[in-house]
C-alpha cells in the first residue's frame, strides 16, 4: 500500500528567499485553501514540474504493471520487459528492493 501524499500535486509561485536560493513550493489539496499541505520546497522550475507530476507518473506505472500482468518475455527476448522494468520501478516507489 502506498502511503504518500494524494494527489494531484500542484506548483505555487516561486518564493523569493532573502537569502539563498528561490524555491517553489509544491502542495497537495484545494488550490488557494487552508486544506493544502506542503509536499516538497523545490530549487528549479523544472523539477518542481517533475515532483508535482508524480501522482499522475504513479497512476501510470500502476497502470502499466496491470496490464502487463501475465505478458513478461524476459526469458524469451533476454531483455527486460517493460511490465518487470515498471514492477521494479513501482518496488522503489512502495520502499521495497528492486
Ligand atoms: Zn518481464
Amino acid at each position: 500500500m502506498i502511503q504518500h501524499t494524494p494527489g494531484p500535486w500542484w506548483i505555487d509561485n516561486p518564493v523569493e528567499a532573502e537569502k539563498g536560493d528561490d524555491f517553489w513550493p509544491i502542495y497537495s489539496g484545494a488550490f488557494g485553501t487552508r486544506a493544502a499541505v506542503n509536499v516538497a520546497d523545490v530549487y528549479t522550475a523544472a523539477d518542481a514540474r517533475l515532483i508535482a507530476a508524480a501522482p499522475e507518473m504513479l497512476g501510470e506505472v500502476v497502470d502499466t504493471v496491470r496490464e502487463w500482468q501475465g505478458l513478461c518475455s524476459c526469458s524469451d527476448t533476454g531483455i527486460v520487459c517493460k511490465g518487470c522494468r515498471n514492477r521494479a520501478l513501482l518496488a522503489r516507489i512502495e520502499g521495497g528492493k528492486t
